[in-house]
């Protein structure tokens, strides 16, 4: 892709964003885009880089420590935010703390607990989304709304971590609108907790098919892959 037609559609996106927020009676200030670079190389998001984007989300462990291995040179003025949006595996905990500074996919005590001694090592405070399971679809991970507030309990004695707030990813639909009832349940877990006493600001959701119905729900982050960079290949 060249460079006329990433900016071309990172200028839609961020239109669309401001759009759906304003639909929302919300200020566009509020979102923010994660471009979601999991298959998309180096040269792309220098690119990115280059147009202004600086939140990526990669979603498995190995390919985002590579790049990130190769772009450390390149990108070191930059302040760029790296997003781990995938499932994490409990045995690559210390290496998403050593390179993410969100990981948007904590959703049991024990992954908890592995982040946050790793994190200690690092000398970290290591910024962590719950991710919450609100479909019955086997293959989605995440923990189920009705442990949220015991997760956030448990979490809230461990030293290193720092809860923003909840994620979750709706089965996919054609029409964006049978997603909703989805956000819209997690911006109401999120007002559950925080009735509890919990601290959490942030809900990140929507992808490149539905993040406008997850701006009028309450999204904060919404992260984007295939409406910026294309389709992926296998
Ligand atoms: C791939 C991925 C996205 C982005 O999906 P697109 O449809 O390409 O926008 C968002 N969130 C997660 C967790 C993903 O794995």
């Amino acid at each position: 892709m060249d460079e006329k037609l990433l900016l071309d559609n990172i200028k839609n996106i961020y239109r669309r964003i401001s759009h759906a927020a304003m639909r929302a009676g919300r200020s566009p200030e509020e979102v923010r885009l994660i471009a979601v670079t999991k298959k998309v190389d180096e040269k792309m998001i220098l690119k990115a880089l280059d147009i202004g984007l600086r939140d990526f989300g990669e979603n498995r462990i190995q390919e985002a420590k590579d790049k990130l291995s190769n772009l450390k040179s390149q990108i070191s003025d930059y302040k760029v935010i790296w997003h781990l949006i995938g499932h994490l595996q409990k045995n690559k905990a210390k290496t998403a703390v050593e390179f993410f500074e969100l990981i948007h996919s904590v959703d049991s005590i024990e992954l908890a607990e592995i982040i946050d001694r790793n994190a200690e090592k690092f000398g970290k405070i290591q910024n962590i989304l719950i991710q919450v399971k609100l479909s019955d679809e086997d293959a989605k991970h995440g923990i189920s709304k009705h442990n949220i507030i015991g997760l956030l309990s448990r979490i809230a004695n461990m030293e290193n971590l720092h809860v923003l707030g909840l994620m979750t990813m709706p089965p996919y639909f054609d029409n964006p609108e049978m997603a909703r009832p989805y956000f819209k349940e997690l911006r109401e877990v999120r007002d559950f907790a925080i009735k509890n006493g919990f601290t959490l600001s942030e809900l990140s959701m929507g992808m490149s098919n539905d993040f406008e119905v997850a701006i009028e729900e309450g999204a904060t982050m919404v992260r984007v892959g295939t409406a910026i960079f294309g389709e992926r290949g296998l």
